[in-house]
């Protein structure tokens, strides 16, 4: 008898750009081979971080076929970015996620055919007579879908554990174990097979990580990348009217995301805040145009009522110069994006951090209800925390407090320049958002990874193939 065991090998992918990404739509199951430079290499995954991917449909130019490789490259390399630890994991599966739907959402009806063709997904319509026997079920079930649109949409059959998020919705029409959906809401199939494959992806790739971190390079890239923070530069301080401390009281109530209201009521209440807790909201209040100033005023007023003006001057003073790049190597710090701090560590007793990471379920609801939030919107929150997505429940926080619903949080200050506007809106009050203001547009800011010596020579993305390919073989064996 043959005991040998026969692993069924995936190959990476190889072929012509046009047989490769006839579609923009990508299940990145297989990983690319090819050569590039590092700077490009870094380029990839800075374009992907901000966003900036292109999507086209189902074009041919040699432009867009070259746009899909650059998606197909830089996917890759987030993924060995992104793999090392659950929390990273879940971050960038919720990004792709949205992507992915995104792109579906784009596609025409004959573009959506052509992707469940190119990816040899046989979902056939359910036949015109099954459909017929079953009409007023599926009317019923769909309840937002109109008679008419019953008649023009094709249902599907799937097992219904590939569609839990309609289950749970209730719309969908069940029956022995099948759910039968109508093709605009397809993309739950779609998403369910994308963030499982992403998700297993993920878990594998993390294993052969050890094996790619002995090149240097890639090492100091992929480790530093997770923290680069690629939205607006709020390090640049130029608010022409600024805020002052007065102020500041009434803004933590108002525009201040959780993070950075808890960090202002501690040091209201107790005159004194960590390292921590110091760097956090000092950085924070730079960026929303508390000048140097005003800022030692500030943090000397609440420390000196514990201590006194020599050991304040001696100890904390000089930080704060520090952080506006006034001493030292005169760096001008940048405030702290929400993945810096949710992914920074927090020990007892501090009072820094993400609070919807970082602080116990129990209090953390306690803190809502004693900010006046409703019951049904603290447990909104509450189920966000406790399925991981903090930033998610930032933004429900938003909208709960603000009555408008923001862009995605990534970043305190952001947040705040969110609130004005939201608030300026409903209030009339007008913010200078003119080109002097910190509140307006700020600059992009320039991505720098770690040590740029190391970025001299060329990288053949083959070489991360192999781990790539060891991961979706070993997925493709479970
Ligand atoms: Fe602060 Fe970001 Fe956490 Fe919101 S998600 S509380 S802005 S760190």
């Amino acid at each position: 008898m043959d005991l040998t065991l026969r692993r069924k090998v995936k190959k990476a992918v190889s072929g012509s750009l046009a047989e490769l990404y006839s579609h923009d739509l990508q299940l990145y199951v297989l990983p690319p081979t090819c050569s590039i430079s590092l700077a490009e290499f870094e380029e990839f995954a800075m374009e992907r971080l901000k966003g900036n991917v292109q999507g086209s449909g189902t074009g041919q130019t040699e432009f867009e076929l070259q746009m899909r490789k650059r998606d197909h490259i830089s996917h890759f390399i987030l993924r060995l970015a992104y793999c090392r630890s659950e929390e990273l994991r879940r971050w960038l599966l919720a990004k792709e996620l949205d992507l992915f739907r995104l792109r579906f959402h784009a596609l025409s009806a004959e573009g959506v055919r052509l992707f469940l063709q190119g990816n040899k997904l046989d979902y056939d319509p359910i036949p015109a007579e099954e459909k017929s026997r079953l009409r007023d079920c599926l009317y019923e079930s769909t309840y937002m879908l109109s008679s008419v649109q019953i008649e023009t949409y094709e249902f599907y059959r799937v097992p219904f554990l590939d569609v839990l998020d309609l289950v749970r919705a209730r719309k969908c029409f069940l029956s022995s174990g099948y759910a039968y959906i109508p093709s605009v809401d397809f993309i739950s199939v779609l998403s369910s097979k994308f963030r499982d494959n992403l998700s297993h992806a993920l878990v594998m790739t993390a294993r052969q990580l050890p094996a790619l971190e002995e090149d240097e390079r890639l090492f100091l890239m992929l480790k530093g990348l997770h923290n680069t923070y690629t939205g607006d530069d709020y390090s640049i301080n130029k608010n022409t009217t600024g805020v002052r401390p007065e102020e500041l009281d009434s803004l933590s109530r108002k525009s201040f995301p959780l993070c950075m209201r808890q960090l202002h009521e501690h040091i209201r209440a107790h005159h004194h805040l960590k390292h921590g807790g110091r760097q956090q909201y000092g950085l924070f209040l730079k960026g929303i145009g508390v000048s140097l100033e005003d800022a030692l005023r500030f943090w000397r007023e609440e420390f000196t009522k514990l201590m006194d003006l020599d050991k304040f001057e001696k100890q904390y003073a000089y930080n704060i110069r520090h952080n506006y790049g006034k001493e030292g190597k005169r760096t001008n710090y940048t405030p702290y994006s929400c993945m810096k701090i949710i992914m920074g560590s927090v020990g007892p007793g501090d009072t820094h951090g993400c609070p919807f990471k970082h602080t116990d379920l129990p209090v953390l609801k306690q803190q809502l209800y004693n900010y006046n939030l409703p019951t049904a919107d603290i447990q909104a929150v509450a189920d966000l925390v406790s399925h991981g997505h903090c930033q998610v429940a930032c933004m429900k926080y938003f909208e709960v407090t603000h009555k408008v619903v923001p862009d995605s949080i990534v970043h305190p200050n952001q947040y705040f320049v969110q609130s004005q506007k939201a608030l300026a809106g409903k209030e009339g009050f007008k913010m200078d958002t003119g080109e002097n203001s910190s509140l307006s547009s700020a600059p992009t800011q320039k991505i720098k990874m770690d040590d740029s010596d190391v970025w001299g020579d060329d990288f053949d993305v083959s070489a991360l193939s192999t781990s790539a390919i060891n991961a979706v073989n070993s997925h493709t064996e479970k």
